[in-house]
């Protein structure tokens, strides 16, 4: 078994910008992308992590009008781009920005393994590292840049509905039939529910956004986007508390509960989607590395990237759940890939 220097666990910004860094310090990284499974399908764990996710990246730097659309049909499979809106003089959307990541990635000399990493021993060095596979790779140094998924409410009716009209990702679902010229529901205040239910405005007839409160916690711009949205009507001060359906249709509906009186509230819908948060990607580590009662990893050193192990290093959503934006993400990795890049020169 041959052994690594540096090993990148994950496949988001942060990952591809570590692997940009490492590569480009001629440390050959090797960088396992997550696996393409039904499972992280349904968990929202896929490689490329959650901006492959969602629509328009309005605020990464470096993206303003400009026409990338020859390229970019190339490269992203004909059937994400197909229910994307026509790409040409406005930004960057999330699949072309991690699509042209990783293509950055490959160019120098990026190897990347289409798997999970689902076990590691930090507690030895180098570190072991094992694959679903069941393959061990042997490396110097690991930066985990894992991500977070979307959280679900754990309701028994929402996970008998899973994929019959139960979501947490409008942009991968969205599109289907069965949410097509019907009444939608999204749970959530946060940036997240206003940006899926513009989306989804697209293809409902109605999207009826549900917040347990009576004010948005999305940011002021996307939230009077989704106020002055005909197609959207926000439900104040409730939470849902039942998925209703049949065995043959899948979701026909809900059941809201008021958090401000007692009185409860049926809508029609085909569809219901989760935009209430997230949870780091950290079951794999099995206290191996120091996690916060949230399960994000710690970053034992201010403006480093240093976990609990020396030689394990952690950037993006993995180890943030205060910026969680993408381009705080990939400078995370770049810092990674440095913090890494200076360990092994130490060590050597
Ligand atoms: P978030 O900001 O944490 O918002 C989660 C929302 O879900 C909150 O409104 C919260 O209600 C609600 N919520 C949480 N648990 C709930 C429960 N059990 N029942 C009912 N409602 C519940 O998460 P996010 O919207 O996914 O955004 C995460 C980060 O990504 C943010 O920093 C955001 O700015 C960023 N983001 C940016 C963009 C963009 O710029 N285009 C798009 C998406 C996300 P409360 O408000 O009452 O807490």
């Amino acid at each position: 078994m041959g052994r690594e220097k540096v090993v990148i666990i994950g496949s988001g910004p942060a990952g591809w910008s570590a692997a940009i860094y490492a590569a480009r310090a001629e440390l050959s990284p090797l960088v396992f992308e997550g696996a393409i499974t039904e499972e992280n399908r349904v968990a929202g764990t896929l490689p490329l992590g959650q901006l492959n996710l969602t629509t328009e990246v309005e605020n990464y730097a470096g993206f303003p009008a400009g026409d990338l659309t020859g390229y970019l049909d190339s490269a992203i499979d004909p059937d994400v781009r197909q229910i994307m809106a026509p790409h040409s003089k406005h930004g960057i959307s999330g699949p072309e920005l991690m699509e042209l990541m990783r293509q950055q990635a490959k160019n120098f000399g990026t190897r990347v393994v289409t798997d999970d990493i689902v076990e590691v021993d930090f507690k030895q060095h180098p570190f072991r590292l094992t694959a679903s596979s069941g393959e061990v790779t042997e490396t110097e140094t690991v930066i985990v840049a894992t991500g977070a998924r979307a959280n679900y409410l754990g309701l028994p009716s929402e996970e008998a509905y899973k994929n019959r009209g139960v979501s947490a990702c409008a942009v991968c679902d969205g599109a289907l039939p069965r949410f097509r010229n019907k009444p939608l529901v999204v749970v959530g205040g946060g940036d997240s529910a206003v940006e899926e239910s513009t989306y989804l405005t697209k293809f409902a007839s109605k999207v009826y956004l549900v917040h347990r409160r009576d004010q948005l916690r999305a940011s002021k711009i996307m939230a009077e986007r989704a106020q002055s949205n005909d197609k959207i009507d926000i439900v104040w001060n409730h939470v849902l508390s039942e998925v209703t359906g049949t065995d043959n249709d899948g979701v026909t509906g809900v059941v809201l509960k008021s958090t401000v009186n007692d009185e409860p509230k049926e809508v029609e819908a085909t569809g219901v989607f989760l935009a209430i948060g997230h949870t780091p990607n950290t079951a794999f580590l099995k206290g191996q590395l120091e996690l916060t009662d949230k399960q994000y990893i710690v970053l034992t050193t201010p403006f480093r990237t240093n976990t609990s192990v020396p030689g394990v290093f952690a950037a993006g959503d993995v180890a943030d759940d205060y910026y969680r934006q993408a381009i705080t993400s990939a400078g995370a990795g770049c810092m990674a890939a440095l913090d890494a890049e200076r360990w092994i020169a130490a060590h050597e």
